[in-house]
């Protein structure tokens, strides 16, 4: 450990604390990731994306405010997405400036095993579904390197950001509910477990 290396302590290993804690670690400091939850819950969801390609379009009802959670739910489970408990968010776009950071940490072939790759934005009318505007996407120009937008579920996502940050060794403390920190002392209150400083 040189003079300058740091140890950080992340607060919640979510997407952005792990994105952090990867970002810091490859940087060269300690950094120790506090997360609240007993465990992660990587629920993955049938069927394989690669089913989910091409869905019919959502039927629009005519009167969609009260309805729309009710036929969401049933739609997903007639296509094979059940929303069972627990949930871990959902799909996460990835566009290209954040595809080329996890590009520069070597992630974006576990990302692509996982995710879609859109060809194209449809806009749709609310009433009747029809195609408003549609919007073209070509990995090849994605941004100036070639970097694509993927889609991804949350919990596939998360999973790759946590195996990366245990394979460059952050400390990664479930069961660790953040209470208080104190700036003058640089130490962070666990509950019921010993501070870190
Ligand atoms: C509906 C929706 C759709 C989204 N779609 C996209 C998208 O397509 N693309 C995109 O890039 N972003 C999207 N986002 C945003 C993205 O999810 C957030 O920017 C990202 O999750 C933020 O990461 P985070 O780590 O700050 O928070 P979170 O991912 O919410 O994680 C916070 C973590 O902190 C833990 N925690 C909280 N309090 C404590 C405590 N006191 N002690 C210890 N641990 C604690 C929690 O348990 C949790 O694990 C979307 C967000 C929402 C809500």
């Amino acid at each position: 450990m040189t003079d300058s290396c740091l140890h950080v302590a992340i607060i919640g290993a979510g997407l952005g604390g792990l994105a952090a804690a990867i970002g810091i670690r490859r940087a060269g400091h300690n950094v120790t990731l506090l997360e609240q939850s007993a465990q992660f819950h990587h629920v993955r969801y049938p069927p394989p994306v690669t089913a989910l390609r091409s869905p019919p379009p959502l039927p629009c009802p005519s009167r969609p405010t009260p309805l729309c959670p009710r036929l969401l739910e049933s739609y997903l489970h007639r296509h094979g997405s059940p929303l069972n408990p627990p949930q871990v968010g959902a799909g996460i776009q990835i566009p290209p400036n954040s595809a080329r950071i996890l590009r520069n940490w070597g992630l974006i072939p576990e990302i692509a095993k996982h995710s879609v790759q859109p060809t194209e934005f449809r806009l749709r009318g609310w009433k009747d579904g029809r195609i408003l505007h549609r919007m073209p996407l070509s990995h090849e120009s994605g941004d100036e390197d070639g970097v694509g937008m993927y889609f991804i579920h949350r919990a596939d996502f998360h999973t790759v950001l946590v195996d990366e940050a245990r394979r460059l060794g952050v400390d990664i403390r479930l069961g660790s509910t953040v209470a208080g920190i104190d700036f003058e002392e640089a130490r962070v209150e666990v509950v019921g477990k010993d501070a870190v400083k």
